[in-house]
């Protein structure tokens, strides 16, 4: 099954359980613009997608990935995953997203500026800070965001710093940026311990890259148990828990964590390992039919985007295993980008110590919500409960532009 259809079968179960009709259905399973070019850059052809999901509250904000798997499916998926996101955080914004089918590491940094100019070049008319705002994701950075800032405000004669989020702090980012997302999840993660009442538990932590390996540093400070890592080479555990200082260290020298001191294992080994807390880092439809009977965490983390299929969710639902959906868990770094919009937007530089607690009152009280939800009616899982806040919000304001409901 394709991500896009996983997300229309949790859609109509959703729909069935809060009674919504075929044309509020519809309207959240269709996107409102969908684009595609081939960028040509040295003789080569890469395919690349800007697609806006919905944008009833407000412009539509999301990152552009570069990676070899990159789809208009894929796309189309995290564009509506970034919809819902935006909503529950209670942002002005709809949902977008982007990308281009390229594996970075293969390229020069000379062709990837070519080619993230040449994205700007074949997408600019349908970005600006009013209309759909970038930002970086898998395998792209600040640096990226910098050269499509540059290209775009040539393109359009005047200075636009918030077309884009995750710039470098000279062309108007904010410091917080870097690893927002992380820290998004480390308040998620906090308070899910206190509601549990959760005591030194064992983490396993898939990805290793700006989400994970930011998350893993902060729960390490924090005292935390971190027993297995992994990235695309592979993973590393130690039941007495990984020195993720000198992990990071390794992996920064030597650009894999494999390698790294403790036992060597798969990525699907660390899906398995017996951990209390899986926290998924890395990319889509990693947890699915066939091993989510296997998982043995009792909570995940869902820090990528849709890494537990529609599948696997059942089957851990049954297992009571409490999925943290993506659609909370990682929103940090999206809420840490509108404080940069904001900035952009009014020319008001705000104090770093300010915009970490806002941070932290935005996490938490979208966490509140949805395990509030979640407590009245576990029949249903805790991405339920959260799809069914963000649902709402979008069809409110879908309802109040005369969009549905006459
Ligand atoms: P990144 O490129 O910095 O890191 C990705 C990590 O995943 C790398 O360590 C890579 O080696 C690893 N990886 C790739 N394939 C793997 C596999 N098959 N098994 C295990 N590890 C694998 O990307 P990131 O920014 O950390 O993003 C990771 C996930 O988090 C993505 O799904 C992204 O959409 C999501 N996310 C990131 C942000 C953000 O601000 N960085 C925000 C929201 C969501």
């Amino acid at each position: 099954m394709s991500v896009f259809e996983n997300i229309e079968k949790r859609l109509h179960e959703i729909g069935k359980t809060i009674n919504l009709s075929e044309k509020d259905i519809e309207l959240l399973l269709s996107h409102k613009r969908i684009k595609k070019a081939l960028l040509n850059v040295n003789g080569k052809q890469y395919e690349s997608w800007r697609i806006l999901h919905n944008e009833a509250l407000g412009p539509g904000k999301g990152g552009i990935r570069y990676h070899p798997d990159v789809s208009e499916d894929e796309v189309k998926s995290l564009s509506f995953w970034m919809s819902l996101k935006n909503s529950l955080a209670g942002l002005p914004y709809g949902g977008a997203k982007g990308g281009v089918k390229i594996n970075p590491k293969e390229e020069t940094k000379e062709t990837l500026e070519k080619i993230s100019r040449e994205y700007v070049k074949a997408f600019h008319e349908y970005l600006g800070q009013d209309i759909d705002i970038p930002a970086p994701d898998v395998y792209t950075n600040s640096e990226i965001m910098g050269w499509m800032l540059d290209e775009y405000e040539k393109i359009n004669g005047k200075h636009e710093p918030g077309m884009i989020t995750g710039k470098p702090i000279e062309l108007g980012g904010c410091a917080l940026r870097g690893d927002a997302t992380a820290k998004g999840g480390f308040i998620v993660l906090k308070e899910l311990f206190k509601k549990t009442g959760i005591r030194e538990p064992r983490i396993a932590i898939q990805g290793f890259g700006n989400a994970g390996l930011n998350l893993a540093k902060m729960l390490y400070d924090d005292k935390q148990k971190i027993i297995a890592v992994s990235d695309s080479s592979g993973g590393v555990y130690n039941s007495n828990g990984l020195d993720i200082e000198k992990a990071a260290e390794f992996k920064e020298s030597s650009g894999a964590i494999t390698g790294y001191e403790g036992k060597k294992i798969t990525n699907m080994e660390l899906l398995e390992l017996d951990a209390d807390i899986l926290v998924l880092a890395a990319l889509e439809n990693q947890v699915n039919s066939e091993n989510a009977d296997k998982v043995k965490a009792k909570y995940i983390l869902e820090i990528a985007n849709g890494p537990v299929s529609a599948d696997a969710d059942k089957i851990l639902h049954k297992k009571n295993v409490v999925v943290v959906p993506d659609i909370l868990a990682n929103s940090g770094g999206v809420v840490v980008s509108y404080f940069e919009w904001c900035q952009n937007k009014t020319g008001n530089i705000l104090d770093e110590n300010y915009l970490k607690e806002k941070l932290n009152i935005i996490m938490t009280s979208a966490f509140e919500r949805v395990y509030e939800l979640w407590e009245k009616n576990k029949e249903q899982d805790m991405r339920g409960a959260a799809y069914i806040i963000a649902i709402k919000r979008i069809l409110s304001a879908e309802k109040s532009r005369g969009n549905i409901g006459k």
